[in-house]
């Protein structure tokens, strides 16, 4: 039984002045998908609620699922995503060139995975360590040449890290620091790890992303916390780091990629970090008007989406969704659509004969469209609904997008 608890602060300026931003209902952990034998057991709910300090502006969830159950025995491997190892190269690439650091400089990614980003970087002549909290995945990293501890960043693994290989000139961290619920002692912890003119590069799901392109199910218990630079900042100003250039990125839909150096190695920060904050003060990124028109637009989608689906039904058409990831179960509970749903398809093969998180709606592979096809498609990987549909340029039934407009192509509409 994972467990689970509910903090009353936020978690960068310890505020207790929070405001509901986004009601949403609670789920089981997004990406807990259960084999057959647990499949008539039922999975506990917990609430995903989310919340905007009105102390700093930090958007977040209040509560916490322990982390060990979320990630102990994670499913998810990096080069199983197409275009992230590509990703990785020109990550590393870009890292380099604004970095410069010497020959053999030791660079550490902190949630490694299986050492893509790492791998990209020891071809260009750095030294490299992982750390990483989901053993077998670690273990495979280190059978296979990239040096990963098994744990997550924590003083201990710290100390190990520094004895081992000395401190880093780069420290990165991708879609990792949204997890912490801990962030005043994650970025001491970094600090223990960094070198004087070390920089710490992270980049994680942006708040300004996340309502420009409504993607609302990228909010679930992995992701506790959605980064923008204000609130950042004034975190930081309580820290021996500071923010040294900073950019909005396409991965995800929507992410900021930071980079913090110790203050006092003196580094003047980039002019793109006053572009941005001005951007975000002038829009009022994180007043309760903008998140209220988030709000009101997630809840319009999920009605128009409902009634399509509602009507679908209603005229005897078998439903089916297009993926089966973390982002469905959000869009699935947030929405109401798990009870049209007859079954999800996708096509990561780790995925199927599994039921999907509380629902239990089975997982099949996506050529049950050629197979047997249903008479809709929810595509609720609608981020990639292009490539989903250009997969089956033979199924003769409805696509329907639900999300950021509600739309359908094929059949004869929903
Ligand atoms: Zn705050």
């Amino acid at each position: 039984m994972p467990r689970h608890h509910r903090r009353d602060t936020c978690r960068l300026c310890g505020s207790r002045d929070l405001h509901l931003a986004l009601p949403l209902p609670a789920t089981p952990i997004a990406d807990d998908y259960v084999a057959a034998e647990r499949r008539h057991e039922p999975q506990p709910c917990f609430p995903t609620d989310l919340w905007l300090c009105l102390g700093c502006g930090h958007v977040q969830l209040l509560d916490v699922v322990d982390p060990e159950d979320i990630y102990r025995s994670y499913l998810y491997v990096t080069r199983s995503s197409p275009g992230l190892v590509d990703y990785y190269r020109r990550y590393a690439d870009e890292v380099l060139a604004a970095e410069r650091p010497a020959a053999g400089a030791l660079v550490v990614d902190i949630g490694s995975n299986d050492g893509a980003l790492l791998r990209a970087f020891r071809e260009s002549g750095c030294r490299v360590q992982g750390v990483d909290p989901a053993r077998a995945i670690a273990a495979q990293a280190t059978a296979e040449g990239i040096p990963t501890i098994p744990e997550f960043l924590t003083p201990d693994s710290a100390r190990t890290l520094v004895a081992a290989q000395g401190r880093a000139r780069i420290a990165t961290a991708n879609n990792i620091v949204a997890n912490v619920d801990d962030l005043p002692g994650f970025f001491a912890t970094v600090e223990m790890i960094l070198a004087p003119d070390g920089t710490f590069v992270l980049e994680t799901g942006y708040w300004g992303g996340i309502v420009d392109h409504l993607l609302f199910d990228t909010i679930y218990h992995e992701h506790l916390s959605y980064f923008s630079l204000l609130p950042m900042q004034r975190f930081l100003a309580a820290t021996a780091l500071h923010v040294v250039d900073v950019q909005l990125t396409p991965s995800k839909g929507g992410c900021i990629r930071y980079h913090l150096g110790f203050r006092a190695a003196g580094r003047t920060p980039s002019p793109r970090v006053a572009a941005l904050a001005a951007q975000e003060q002038a829009r009022g990124l994180h007043g309760i008007a903008e998140a209220a028109r988030f709000r009101q637009r997630v809840e319009a989608a999920g009605a128009a989406c409902r009634e399509a689906l509602d009507q679908a039904v209603a005229a005897g058409r078998r439903v089916v969704g297009y993926g089966a990831s973390n982002t469905t179960t959000t869009l699935l509970y947030a929405f109401g659509l798990g009870p049209h749903h007859t079954c999800l398809v996708d096509d990561n093969p780790l995925k199927h004969g599994r039921f999907s998180p509380g629902l239990h709606l089975p997982v099949v592979p996506s050529d049950l469209l050629e197979r047997d096809p249903p008479g809709l498609v929810v595509v609720n990987a609608w981020r990639f609904a292009d490539q989903c549909i250009a997969r089956h340029p033979g199924f003769a039934g409805t696509w329907l997008v639900p999300m950021p407009a509600l739309r359908t192509r094929g059949g004869s509409g929903a």
